[in-house]
């Protein structure tokens, strides 16, 4: 990109970020020929879609919200939440590009679910017994069994003693 106070043809990205979840870009430019910087904008043309929820209202795309509920799952979990940010702009971008208009919450759940398998297991175990409300004890120890399964199957060792383990969701409202 061109700068708009030297005029030179091309210009350094020092910095890029997804901003308005996942719907746009925010680039930080260098030039290198008068140092100045300045920022652009730019649109990915997929805005994430409207949620529907488990009663049937719509709700726009919130990512503060899977924030909030991933977090809670990352409690005392060694997860940066740099780490939890990127999940959640990657949620936005996941969800906008099935170009679909609406999404269900349930879906937003099951990638999320997903996603926190493979970054850790004790938080995914919190996020699924809140956001599925495991039927009974038998569906949530099935769940957790297969978890466990999967880890000594790629031979690493157990949580530590003092976990707390499973959380009890707090609204269960509308999940997500
Ligand atoms: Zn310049």
């Amino acid at each position: 990109m061109k700068c708009g106070v030297c005029g030179a043809a091309d210009t350094r990205v020092i910095d890029s970020r997804v901003i308005k979840d996942g719907a746009e870009i925010r680039r930080r430019r260098h030039c290198d020929a008068c140092s100045h910087r300045f920022t652009t904008y730019e649109r990915s043309g997929e805005a994430p879609p409207v949620v529907i929820k488990k009663d049937g209202r719509r709700e726009p795309w919130d990512r503060e919200k899977i924030m909030r509920g991933v977090s809670r799952a990352c409690e005392k979990r060694p997860v940066p939440v740099s780490r939890i940010e990127r999940l959640a702009d990657e949620a936005g971008r996941a969800l906008a590009g099935l170009g679909e208009a609406e999404v269900s919450a349930e879906r937003i759940g099951e990638w999320v679910m997903a996603a926190l398998r493979d970054l850790d297991e004790v938080a995914y175990v919190r996020f699924a017994s809140v956001y599925r409300s495991f039927k009974g004890l038998d569906e949530f120890v099935s769940e957790v069994t297969e978890v466990i399964g999967q880890r000594q199957a790629r031979g690493e060792t157990a949580p530590e003693p003092g976990d707390p383990g499973p959380v009890a969701g707090e609204d269960g409202e509308d999940g997500c």
